[in-house]
């Protein structure tokens, strides 16, 4: 389990990381959803101890980074894959980090199996493709065996298989019931991999939910309608007592609306329709739409925080 307390990074007068409280649960996969800039990533090191808070606390199953006594039993993170490349083979690359962490060298042999490396264990590591270095930096990760994992968007830049094959193993860490804290930009990839969700803008906190109820509050879906006697069905609709939405394009759209029941309406009244089509609003365009305001504020953020966070009206004209 990890706890964040009021966690707060200020560097000069920027806030990257702005009074995140929330807790990451074992056996699960949590996913850290925010745009780029959001704070992520600084939120990341800080949990491990790479970077002091300017306030709150991160606590790792109760105790403070610094204090855990062999922290890679305790936590393994992936945070920059390419950082690690040496001129060292990726055997000797875990080998002295399993040596300095009283971790045994039958471990090296078992991860470099997990991450599927045995075969290139004694080539060395520079030469690695990104997607190899995303498995060289996991076996890292898994290395202490910890009970909480933690990844800083580690699909970025994979092919096809590979981000298939770093989605089925945090879903298998977490059902052997470790803590696997997970980040990414992406919503689509968030909803593939994760059954909790915190999602961060601007360094603040804007949701902190389960997948499932994130998608039940945020996929809208409506029925889309273009007609050229607009008037004469809006008309016909309102009378119905059904809501319709005037986009600018145009179209209109019921929310929650049944096509069958609006098509029904329109023949009713020998109104004719080019489209009565059902749309899903997508968990991207949610997604976009929880931190709308605070890339917003990201543009403008010489204002005093609390008009960064509620006033944004004045700034939309
Ligand atoms: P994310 O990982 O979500 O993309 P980061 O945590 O990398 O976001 O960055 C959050 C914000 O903090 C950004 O505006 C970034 O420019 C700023 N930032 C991060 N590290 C530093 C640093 N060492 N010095 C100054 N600003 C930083
Ligand atoms: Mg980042």
């Amino acid at each position: 389990m990890i706890e964040l307390e009021g966690l707060t990074k200020r560097y000069g007068e920027k806030v990257a990381v702005n009074n995140l409280t929330f807790t990451v649960r074992p056996g699960i996969v949590t996913g850290f959803l925010g745009p780029n800039g959001a704070g992520k990533s600084t939120t990341m090191r800080m949990m491990l101890g790479l970077d002091r808070p300017t306030a709150g606390d991160v606590r790792i199953d109760g105790k403070h980074y610094d204090r855990l006594k062999d922290p890679l039993k305790y936590i393994g993170a992936l945070l920059d894959a390419k950082a690690m490349h040496g001129g060292r083979s990726a055997y000797n690359h875990l080998l002295c980090l399993a040596q300095s962490n009283g971790i045994a060298k039958k471990r090296v042999h078992e991860v470099l199996d997990t991450v599927g490396l045995t075969a290139v264990a004694r080539k060395k590591a520079k030469g690695f493709s990104l997607g190899m270095g995303q498995r060289l930096g996991i076996a890292g990760a898994l290395l202490g065996d910890p009970r909480i994992l933690m990844f800083d968007e580690p699909v970025n830049g994979l092919d096809p298989e590979g981000i298939h094959w770093i989605r089925n193993l945090m879903k298998s860490l977490a059902a052997q019931g470790r803590t696997v804290f997970v980040s990414s930009h992406l919503m689509s990839e968030m909803a593939l991999t994760a059954e909790h969700l915190v999602v961060i803008g601007q360094g603040r906190l804007l949701a902190d939910t389960t997948m499932a109820d994130f998608i039940a509050r945020n996929s809208r879906s409506y029925v889309r309608i273009r007609t050229p006697q607009r008037e004469r069905l809006l008309d016909v609709l309102y009378g119905a007592g059904i809501t319709v939405v005037q986009t600018g394009s145009g179209t209109l759209e019921v929310d929650g609306g049944k096509p069958e029941h609006i098509g029904e309406l329109a023949a009713q009244h020998q109104i004719v329709l080019h489209e009565l089509s059902p749309q899903q609003a997508s968990l991207e365009e949610a997604f976009m739409r929880l931190t709308a305001e605070s890339v917003e504020y990201h543009a403008h953020s010489d204002a005093p925080p609390e008009e960064q966070a509620w006033g944004n009206d004045w700034r939309r004209s």
